[in-house]
């Protein structure tokens, strides 16, 4: 594996000065320092191509030699697997917030290995989603909660916070996400910026599937139900993580059929639909969290994801 420089020889002889007795020495210890990446120069990608506002994407890294990987994009610390026996591609599941601003952010990709570090900077353009705003009626004590209710929602709150801020450090999903009901989402329903009332405005943080209470639900892929619950908001509300910050939020159930803590499989049933909580109607609200940024759910659905090694 030794590096081969054409010119240096050459060049030497035919300049022959005092620098070189600093540029032999200096070129024998890169000739035996050139780590392998350096070789084949390391690279980052991304899918989808063209990311907006609440893209989930996945990053994939070719670093042959590497023996760490590590990033930063969106503020938030890039966590790599690998699929199969490939020891030189390395991929992060990540997204892009729904509220971000369209604009042009970086991400920086830094890859260790025995010969030394090696870091990549990437400028990555982020358009505009098509979201649209729509006017919503709820019932008063959701837009105006009175101080008994405020105290719940406090409680909800921090219960979230403390059950959100950590995921399994490996991937505990499998093979890409599936949709958690059969029948199709209401297509505008992601992103939606609502009303309330005329007065309370929120972005859409979810997708909604209308369907009639009872319709079983099932896990979009395996993980550990991190919060199986009633919530002031949320209604009966199952959440799952899939590991590596990434977490899935089913809402408004009317029945539980999965337990706190417990390991499920993909397409495994945890609920049943229905209208608790915060719900015009009886739909089941799909979330798509990841490391507490909110991502398209159908956009997850349709990204394919490489099988993590076991
Ligand atoms: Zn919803």
């Amino acid at each position: 594996m030794t590096p081969f420089l054409p010119n240096a020889g050459r060049s030497l002889r035919a300049h022959p000065s005092r620098r070189n007795f600093f540029l032999v020495p200096a070129m024998l210890f890169m000739l035996l320092h050139t780590p392998a990446w350096a070789q084949h120069s390391a690279s980052v990608t991304w899918l989808p191509d063209y990311l907006t506002n609440g893209s989930p994407c996945i990053f994939t890294v070719r670093a042959p030699g590497a023996r760490t990987v590590t990033g930063v994009w969106q503020k938030h610390p890039l966590e790599f697997f690998r699929s199969g026996n490939d020891h030189e591609t390395w991929y992060a599941l990540a997204g892009v917030d729904v509220g971000v601003e369209p604009g042009t952010y970086p991400i920086e990709i830094n890859i260790g290995s025995i010969s030394g570090p090696q870091s990549i900077q990437r400028s990555i353009t982020i358009a505009s989603a098509p979201y649209t705003e729509v006017a919503l009626s709820v019932p008063e004590k959701f837009v105006e909660p009175s101080p008994k209710a405020q105290k719940v929602i406090e409680a909800d709150q921090r219960l979230k916070r403390r059950v959100f801020s950590h995921s399994a450090a490996a991937p505990l999903w499998t093979v890409s996400f599936s949709p958690p009901l059969p029948s199709a989402p209401s297509t505008d329903s992601f992103g939606t910026r609502r009303v309330f009332n005329g007065s309370l405005a929120s972005i859409h943080r979810g997708l909604d599937y209308h369907a009639r209470p009872g319709t079983p639900v099932h896990a979009a892929n395996s993980g550990r139900v991190i919060l199986a619950r009633s919530l002031y908001f949320e209604g009966n509300c199952v959440a799952i993580d899939h590991g590596l910050g990434m977490i899935t939020i089913y809402m408004h159930l009317s029945k539980f059929r999965v337990k706190e803590g417990q390991r499920i499989t993909r397409h495994q049933l945890v609920g049943l639909s229905g209208r608790t909580g915060r719900a015009n109607g009886p739909h089941l609200h799909f979330s798509v969290r990841w490391q507490g940024d909110y991502l398209d759910p159908a956009q997850l659905l349709s990204l394919k994801l490489p099988t993590p090694a076991s």
